[in-house]
């Protein structure tokens, strides 16, 4: 039989469906890819086979009487920020230790709904902090893709970006058909990006945030990374949907996406904002943005010229915003409601022995800067005004619609880096995001899709950006840049 981890999710499916292979035999090749790759990419933090197991029996029953959900029999990773019943959920944080949750979290309920088959836990950036899952408690996660130098490919350690890395290291190296990921700032697209994989994050709202261990609330939200555009959108069309646990979430009917892929850009708006071309952008990745200018025109869109005045000030904001939000939302970890705790004098030494120990450098950083600008003397200074800014971005963007369907930019200044280039130095590493926090604090969706590889053989991606709740319009523009880019070639397994 052919390698059935090869397939994309819309293949497996058909293939399901056609009794060509089984539920059980699908995950079985999925398993045994995982259990060889996994010492070597870390992309998994607990593989759930027994599950993954019993949920292909059923989808088999399913498919033998004719009776298939959307996803039947489809293995699927799932990220570690993300509640899952009965099934330790960490977010990759030592203070979540043992933490297994009593309820599951609504986009992978509606996920396992559909018939999808959780294949384990994936890894990411400490509570999604981080462009390059190198804060992880569990340790970095290894890019599947290496550079090529002088003609000789180079064994560095490259990063698969942060901080869905898990999520987009397991599609890239087909240990899954598709993957759960969020995004507060980036944390789908980015990681999408430097691994040859495609990354949407829908609208604010377009998905529940219930279940989701929280990070900054205004700003996440839930999203697939898949191997394709039409993967992406069959499986965002099964995680989203209106929630009442989620008083975000939006009551709109979710559109049947994978119908969008096929119907071109004829006629489409297109805008190309001046002001993402930023200093010291990289010749490739400005090449990268003219070809994929060059392929919309030539599929029949319309290009034109754009302003979003504020854009250099979405960093510096969202870089206060964010830590905000995080600082109170990880107030919760008190060392008496869940995992891990380490005993103290008494409550107050508690709290601070279980905070020292529990939480990573990163995240400690994060929750300082954001106890800081929530503080008395300085909400006015930092808080509010970043939350100004972000109405001004907001403002760019309602403006450029009057004028443009969708838009299009590179989704990250560089190609997949090597461990440790960054990670000692946080402002190079917040810059991971210089293009993709813009459609975070204006809450719009956003897609990466893969659209050629470096001088050094890595992938890179282009984002485009669309109106609240017109994925659809990002799903038809992304399918026009994967025909022209053509389909990546799957790294090498140099692990096995
Ligand atoms: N890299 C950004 C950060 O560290 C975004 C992370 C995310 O989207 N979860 O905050």
């Amino acid at each position: 039989m052919t390698d059935l981890t090869k397939l994309t999710l819309a293949e497996a499916r058909d293939g399901l469906v056609a009794k060509k292979f089984s539920a059980t035999e699908l995950t079985q090749a999925f398993i045994k890819a995982i259990d060889a790759a996994n010492p070597h990419l870390n992309a998994y933090v607990l593989m759930t086979p027994e599950h993954a197991l019993a949920q292909a029996k059923t989808s088999d029953e399913r498919l033998a009487k004719g009776e298939a959900r959307p996803l039947e029999g489809l293995p699927i990773g799932n990220k570690d920020l993300f509640c899952t019943y009965g099934i330790r959920t960490t977010a990759c944080s030592r203070i979540l230790d043992d933490f297994k949750p009593r309820y599951e979290a609504t986009v992978g309920q509606n996920l396992w709904d559909a018939g999808a088959v959780m294949l384990g836990k994936l890894n990411n950036d400490e509570f999604a902090m981080g462009s390059s899952n190198e804060t992880s408690a569990f340790g970095p996660v290894v890019n599947p893709w290496r550079r090529t130098r002088g003609g000789k490919v180079d064994n560095t350690k490259l990063v698969p970006g942060g901080s869905s890395g898990g999520s987009s290291a397991a599609v890239s190296a087909n240990l899954c058909l598709g993957a759960t990921a969020t995004d507060t700032g980036g944390s789908i697209r980015q990681p999408a990006a430097l691994t040859g994989t495609v990354g949407i994050k829908p609208t604010y709202g377009r998905c529940s945030r219930w279940g989701i261990v929280a990070f900054a609330s205004s700003l996440d939200q839930a999203g697939p990374i898949a191997k394709t555009v039409r993967d992406s959108a069959i499986m965002l069309r099964h995680m989203a949907g209106y929630d009442p646990k989620d008083s975000t979430c939006v009551d709109m009917p979710v559109p049947d996406y994978e119908a969008e892929v096929a119907r071109g850009v004829k006629g489409l708006r297109v805008g190309v904002p001046k002001e993402y071309r930023v200093d010291g952008m990289s010749a490739e990745v400005d090449a990268l943005w003219q070809k994929g200018i060059a392929w919309l025109k030539d599929a029949g869109a319309t290009i034109h010229d754009i302003s979003l005045p504020h854009t250099k000030y979405a960093l510096p904001a969202y870089y206060i915003v964010a830590p905000a939000e995080c600082s109170s939302n990880l107030a919760r970890y008190d060392g008496v409601r869940y995992g891990l705790r380490v005993p103290g004098k008494d409550l107050i030494d508690t709290y601070e022995a279980t905070r020292e120990a529990g939480f990573g450098k990163e995240v400690k950083r994060r929750v300082l800067i954001g106890t800081y600008v929530l503080s008395a003397g300085y909400y006015d200074a930092y808080y509010l005004k970043a939350q100004k800014v972000r109405t001004l971005i907001k403002r760019d963007f309602d403006n450029a619609w009057s004028d443009v369907d969708v838009v299009l930019t590179p989704t990250t200044p560089s190609p997949a880096f090597g461990f440790g280039e960054k990670a000692g130095d946080p402002i190079a590493m917040y810059l991971e995001d210089i293009f993709t926090v813009t459609v975070n604090m204006a809450g719009l969706p956003g897609i990466s899709v893969p659209a050629g590889l470096s001088g050094e053989g890595t992938p890179m991606g282009l984002q485009l950006i669309g109106k609240p709740f017109d994925e659809g319009t990002l799903f038809r523009a992304a399918q026009v840049i994967e025909n022209a880019a053509g389909r990546f070639p799957v790294p090498s397994k140099w692990w096995a």
